[in-house]
């Protein structure tokens, strides 16, 4: 616990700040993904970032990435509880809907934002603390919900002005498909025993599927000529991929079959899908997701069938600065130029009703703690650099008369007009230049 006073404080690897420059675009992108739930009808839900660590051993299961080596776990030091910041949201989305009965009144359609924790080797589109977003849809055994979420996924890449993304589709079939498949799986594999690395060694016989998703180079043409779970398929599996199929055909959506994707997690089953690109490196899905019909079971609900994605925050933004999609505007509207601290009443009394107005204003402040304002000179330099359309200079002489000058920041000549104060309400709302997303 020592350190020295003098030692500076940094942040946690993996786990990064995001300045208001950035942060303006994580706001941008929530605010399209807020506005398209609504659109599809989806509700937001907030679990929280700790649960037990019960839940994603159960949940996720023992033998996965998250859980053997991922999860940020703890014991609680006060009542020796097992808990664990989230590594993802489903399981406690899961949770809070169970433990609140959500379901007694037919299905949910939820999606949630927020951060998650995986400790893993920190590099571009990987990080410690990543965000996700997310959109579950529980109580519905249909193939057309499989369909929705891929849509309503699509839906946001189109929204959000995202190119070059690929969907890859796979059907996991049921539990009674796998053992089948696992069987053929694991005989193919011991025949391959030398090659295997100590990962895919020690997952043989506790979660043969896990082999297919390694991220070793390796071991790629091992599993790519791997037995594939599609061609052990019964009738009922593949009419619910093919309905999910027959959906996004009709609705031009362009998918690939991809019969190595298995996701991360054991509790898929039926329709799996990832969205990828090919512009962020080897960290090139951007959206993962699928059909979870046994995890409610699994962590002691009632049975419910469910179908949920997840997306990388993080790597979406990066795709979207990748292809030159990454501005946002931060400036205010107005910036208020108060040459006298004298001034500074009557100005902040007519700020306010502009700010009422739905303008944003930013005003000058006092430089020194006796409240010097600094020179006009000064404070215009200010009102360029914030990126205001206006400045509004609240001069004395104008102040008297009960006028404002409105000068144009943007127009090259800085053409100025005066506005009497007391028509404030038919003038105001003009200053309003942001674009409203
Ligand atoms: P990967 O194969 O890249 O490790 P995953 O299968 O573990 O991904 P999921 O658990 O499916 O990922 O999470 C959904 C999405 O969240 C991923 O597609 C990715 O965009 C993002 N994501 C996952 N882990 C991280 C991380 N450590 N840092 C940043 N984003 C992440
Ligand atoms: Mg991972």
């Amino acid at each position: 616990m020592a350190s020295s006073k003098s030692e500076k404080v940094t942040s946690v690897k993996g786990m990064n700040d995001i300045l208001p420059l950035d942060s303006a675009r994580w706001e941008w992108l929530e605010a399209k993904v807020r506005d398209l739930m609504a659109r599809y009808a989806y509700r937001n839900i907030r679990t929280p970032i700790v649960e037990q660590t019960a839940l994603f051993v159960r949940g996720l299961g023992e033998v996965t990435d998250i859980v053997e080596k991922e999860m940020y776990s703890f014991e609680d030091r006060l009542n020796g509880e097992q808990l664990t910041l989230r590594p993802e949201a489903t399981a406690g989305v899961v949770r809070a809907v169970a433990e609140n009965s959500l379901l007694y009144d037919g299905g949910k359609r939820l999606y949630y934002m927020g951060p998650m924790f995986r400790h893993e080797k920190p590099q571009r589109g990987r990080y410690r603390q990543f965000h996700q977003i997310g959109a579950e849809a529980l109580g519905f055994p249909g193939a057309e919900v499989d369909a929705e979420l891929i849509l309503l996924a699509n839906a946001l890449w189109r929204e959000l002005g995202l190119q070059n993304v690929r969907l890859e589709l796979n059907s996991l079939g049921q539990p009674a498909e796998r053992q089948a498949h696992r069987a053929a799986l694991i005989a193919y594999l011991e025949q391959h025993m030398d090659a295997l690395d100590e990962e895919a060694r020690r997952r043989l016989y506790s979660n043969p599927l896990r082999i297919l998703d390694t991220k070793n180079p390796a071991l790629q043409a091992i599993v790519n000529a791997a037995p594939k779970l599609i061609e052990f398929l019964g009738e009922e599996s593949l009419s619910h991929f093919n309905a999910v199929k027959a959906i996004l055909d009709a609705n031009g959506v362009a998918w690939t079959l991809n019969p190595r994707l298995v996701r991360g997690m054991d509790y898929y089953n039926l329709t799996v899908f990832e969205f990828v690109t090919d512009q962020l490196g080897s960290q090139g899905t951007i959206c993962g997701g699928g059909r979870y019909d046994y995890l409610m079971e699994q962590i002691g609900g009632k049975p419910a069938p469910a179908v949920g994605w997840a997306l990388g925050v993080e790597r979406v933004l990066e795709l979207l600065k990748e292809q030159g999609r990454a501005e946002v505007n931060v400036a205010p509207d107005v910036y208020a130029v108060v040459p006298n601290a004298a001034s500074l009443p009557r100005a902040i009394a007519v700020v306010e009703q502009l700010r009422e107005l739905g303008v944003s204003v930013q005003i000058h402040a006092s430089t020194d703690a006796a409240g010097s304002m600094g020179s006009m000179k000064s404070q215009f330099k200010r009102a360029d650099a914030s990126g205001a359309s206006f400045a509004l200079v609240f001069g004395e002489a104008e102040l008297e008369r009960d006028v404002v000058a409105v000068k144009s920041l943007r127009d090259g000549e800085g053409s100025q007009i005066e506005q009497p104060l007391a028509q404030i309400a038919s003038w105001g709302s003009t200053l309003q230049s942001r674009p409203v997303h």
